[in-house]
């Protein structure tokens, strides 16, 4: 088998889909791995790293030629991926919604696209989560971020000078994502409180260390739909939610915010009037700026200042951890292809469960269900 790495042409995307201790794992597997020139740059890989592990570097064109698998991060341009074999993987974040231009080209090429964002929630693949791995580290780069913006400090500090008390962190749903963002203000000296509308997560807020944040007594209250998902909630409980919203967040320093609803625009969580209830010098950092945002008026890489209150949100926050984040997702990648290698046959071959999952397109149509329900 022939893998092919490519080199990021998102602009903003410093990510790469192999590092070199993936390059070697894949080549004790019995692949060969191609790696295109200068992949790795952005994320402090040089080609002379990847080539000591065993990758052959070289142009696109001569990368991706007679290849059985593709690689990325983000879905490669179909155009780059005429000369592969017949049926070729092509294996990254596709996308899926938002790219289904590209995704029809996949299929017409007659390529096999594996969207790794719809890999199921099941015990076995949790390796193989990019979601969480990419989650994780996007939810710790938010408080870092708001905490570079906080013309304060985080920890309560005892000086000779006086005391300077703890800022209050508060953290809008508690995912993969919210529940690094509570972790790492913790650790930070934060005094932090954060909510959810599935009322599995009380639990795992106070285990951290943190508040609760909790509507009670309305109807709907459990908020959890497939795969361990938020669902959309009724209008009673958004409004009870809203409510109690804006009363604790007029006392919050920085409030981190990571609702989000697969398939679905981020649900919206702060108005522009509850921002006007904030003190000056607050911080709101949008996690879900990429999906459109769970404050009014964010801006996606920009830092936008409403009432006196600071408000970020990147477009892409695992990128702005490109070491890291590379790191865990070529080794997702790793774990995917690995678990399903076929000695005998020397490729991997997918089972049904997951194979059904993560295939959008296979012998020149979509197939993917969610697609095409969707
Ligand atoms: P996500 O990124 O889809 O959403 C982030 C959080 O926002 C979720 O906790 C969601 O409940 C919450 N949310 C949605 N609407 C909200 C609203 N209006 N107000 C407040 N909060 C709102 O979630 P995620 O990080 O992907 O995690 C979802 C669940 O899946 C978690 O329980 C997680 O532990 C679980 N999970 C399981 C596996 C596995 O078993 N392989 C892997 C990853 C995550």
């Amino acid at each position: 088998q022939r893998i092919a790495v490519l080199k990021e042409r998102a602009s903003g995307e410093t990510r790469v889909s192999a590092t070199p201790e993936t390059v070697r794992k894949l080549t004790a597997l019995g692949a060969s791995v191609a790696v295109e020139s200068g992949a790795g740059n952005a994320a402090s890989i040089s080609d002379e790293d990847y080539r000591a592990a065993g990758a052959e570097m070289g142009p696109a064109d001569v990368v991706v030629s007679g290849a059985h698998i593709v690689l990325g991060v983000q879905g490669p341009d179909p155009a780059l991926l005429g000369t592969t074999v017949p049926g070729a993987w092509v294996v990254g974040i596709l996308d899926p919604f938002g790219q289904r231009e590209r995704v029809h080209a996949y299929a017409s090429a007659g390529l096999e696209a594996l969207a790794m964002e719809f890999m199921p929630r099941i015990t076995r693949a949790q390796s193989m989560d990019v979601l969480s791995s990419q989650s994780n580290l996007a939810g710790y780069k938010a408080v870092i971020a708001a905490a570079d913006l906080y013309g304060r400090a985080f920890p309560m500090m005892m000086t000779a000078a006086g005391t300077i008390s703890a800022a209050k962190c508060f953290v809008m749903g508690v995912g993969v994502a919210g529940l690094q963002a509570i972790a790492t203000a913790r650790r930070l000296g934060a005094q932090v409180s954060a909510t959810d509308v599935r009322s599995a997560t009380r639990e795992q807020i106070l285990s951290l260390g943190a508040k609760p944040i909790f509507v009670e007594n309305v109807e709907g209250i459990e908020g959890e739909g497939s795969g361990g998902y938020a669902s959309e909630m009724s209008e009673e409980y958004q409004k009870a939610q809203a409510e109690l919203v804006s009363a604790h967040i007029a006392k919050q320093d920085i409030v981190i915010t990571t609702a989000l609803i697969p398939g679905l625009a981020a649900p919206r969580l702060i108005t522009d009037a509850q921002i006007a209830t904030m003190k000056a010098g607050s911080v709101i950092f949008d996690l879900a700026a990429p999906q459109g945002g769970n404050v009014e008026g964010t801006v996606p890489d920009e830092v936008v200042e409403r009432h006196g209150v600071k408000i970020i949100g990147f477009s892409n926050t695992p990128a702005h951890l490109a070491a890291d984040a590379s790191a865990l997702y070529a080794r997702n990648l790793f774990n995917f292809l690995s678990a399903f290698w076929d000695k005998d046959q020397g490729k991997p071959v997918l089972d049904e469960e997951i194979g059904d999952a993560v295939r959008l397109t296979q012998g020149g149509k979509i197939v993917s269900e969610r697609l095409q329900r969707a």
